[in-house]
């Protein structure tokens, strides 16, 4: 991990000294424990805070979202999972791709920063070391699907077996037992938006969870309104989850978000195909549910 961090300084310290960026968005070491954050280098002497270690799991396309209305010409570095972020944003139209200098980091598999905070702070100090983040134990695309340069080996896809083994699960249940289950789950929801915060695909300007003319969901964490929020936060998913588990991880009270948006990501494959969200980028290409034609079949057009 130090050679890549070094690769990442060289790199950003290259792009400013050349006058090709404004800002180079990766992580720095944060102030606490286990933690490394997202960070905006201005110039070549903040180069030298830019660090990639065991940590570094913040999905920085996110960061994109902050500076979607500048000009600034803008360096990143991206693991595969932020990669597909970026994808993301460029078909929602949220950044242009010639604003960007991607710099793609084949990922080795990173440790989440919450559950070592979990395991080791306070008195209650387990001595075995920490795993990978389950989403990196899982994860299907650790290579940059789009980048100018690259640091490193490719690294080989994480997940075996049926990747949807847990969905197919959820479905052999009756509607009723399914019921049962997100309703007891969800009910635990403290309706913190951390999962739509974290998230690259919720890209909308105003969420519909912030309006008050109208208010379209109650604020109180109730059980219905926790599963209004969770109806209408995934519908808004179909097509577009880039899979990269960031909303599961950062769930306080760890609510199972990816069997959602994998049940969503299983469905829309079956039904329209296609490559999934954010895995390859063509200009101009939508996904599935984000077009519409004026003769489509369906009435409610
Ligand atoms: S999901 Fe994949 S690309 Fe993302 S941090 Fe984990 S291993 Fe790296
Ligand atoms: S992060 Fe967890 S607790 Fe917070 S709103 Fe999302 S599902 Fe609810
Ligand atoms: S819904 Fe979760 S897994 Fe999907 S893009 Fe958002 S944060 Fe990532």
């Amino acid at each position: 991990m130090k050679e890549i961090t070094e690769q990442i300084q060289t790199i950003a310290a290259r792009l400013f000294e050349e006058g090709k960026i404004d800002i180079f968005i990766a992580w720095e070491q944060g102030e606490l424990d286990f933690q490394t954050k997202a960070y905006v280098a201005r110039s070549k002497e903040d180069a030298k805070n830019l660090v990639f270690n065991e940590y570094a799991i913040y999905n920085t396309a996110n960061m994109l979202l902050k500076f979607r209305d500048g000009h600034e010409r803008i360096g990143i570095a991206v693991k595969g999972c932020d990669s597909r972020g970026i994808v993301r944003l460029l078909e929602d139209l949220q950044i242009k791709r010639e604003r960007l200098y991607i710099v793609g980091i084949p990922c080795p598999g990173l440790k989440d920063p919450l559950a070592a905070a979990r395991n080791y702070g306070g008195f209650n100090r387990q001595t075995e070391p920490d795993s990978l983040a389950g989403k990196c134990l899982e994860c299907i695309q650790p290579n940059p699907v789009i980048c100018d340069e690259i640091i490193g080996p490719e690294q080989s896809p994480r997940q075996q077996g049926d990747r949807f083994a847990r969905v197919k699960e959820m479905e052999q249940m009756t509607p009723d037992e399914r019921y049962d289950f997100w309703e007891k789950t969800l009910s635990t929801c403290i309706r913190c938006y951390a999962c739509r915060q974290v998230c690259v695909a919720c890209d909308c300007r105003t969420c519909i969870f912030d309006e008050m003319k109208p208010q379209w969901v109650g604020r109180e964490s109730s059980t219905t309104d926790n599963m209004m929020y969770h109806l209408v936060k995934h519908a808004h998913m179909a097509g577009r989850c880039i899979e990269c588990g960031e909303c599961e991880r950062v769930c306080p009270v760890n609510i199972p978000l990816m069997l959602l948006n994998q049940k969503l990501i299983k469905d829309v494959g079956a039904f329209y195909g296609g490559p999934e969200a954010g895995l390859q980028y063509v200009e101009g290409a939508k996904p599935p549910l984000s077009v519409y034609r004026i003769d489509d079949p369906d009435s409610f057009l």
